[in-house]
């Protein structure tokens, strides 16, 4: 079964583009690409779009009237931009067609109206928050510490060379 992936604004924010696998094609609205605001993210969807690991497709109009309703029907109407309908729209167009699709997103409703079809989603936002890590340069020898690595990569005190390790505070 071929593997798809719709992303929605926020997954592009995250850059969870670099994680998911190379045998799942990847496709985004044109809404979406309109809601892309910052450098970076720009940057990586303008890169990913030229060499074509993402591609463009808007959903049928039919489909997003279907979507419209039974977002309406599950009282989410008022929690979902027309991005958002337009998203799961896309998703449900390709779930039709028998792929197996993912919706990457962190929109609650967006969740919701994906469940409501049965289709897969995955939330980004880990992705985004990864802890920032502080490392400490120690020698092996003499147990001489600084945060700060000496051009010569060698302990000041004894001479061998120091080795990174993770701080913990
Ligand atoms: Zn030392």
């Amino acid at each position: 079964m071929k593997k798809v992936a719709i992303l929605d604004t926020s997954a592009i924010f995250t850059g969870v583009l670099n994680y998911i696998p190379f045998d799942v094609e990847i496709y985004i609205t044109n809404s979406v690409i309109s809601e892309v605001r910052d450098s970076n993210s720009k940057y990586r969807l303008e890169t990913a779009l030229q060499s074509g690991r993402v591609k463009i497709l808007n959903p049928p109009t039919s489909i997003v009237k279907r979507v419209l309703q039974e977002g309406s029907m599950l009282g989410e109407i008022i929690n979902l931009s027309q991005t958002d309908i337009e998203v799961v729209a896309l998703a449900l167009y390709f779930y039709e067609k028998g792929f197996d699709v993912t919706v990457f997103t962190d929109d609650y409703s967006v969740q919701n109206l994906c469940k409501r079809f049965g289709i897969k989603f995955t939330p980004t936002k880990t992705e985004g928050i990864k802890k920032v890590r502080k490392y400490i340069y120690k020698c092996p020898a003499c147990g001489y510490k600084s945060k700060e690595l000496p051009p010569d990569r060698k302990c000041p005190i004894c001479g061998s060379e120091l080795k990174r390790r993770l701080f913990n505070r």
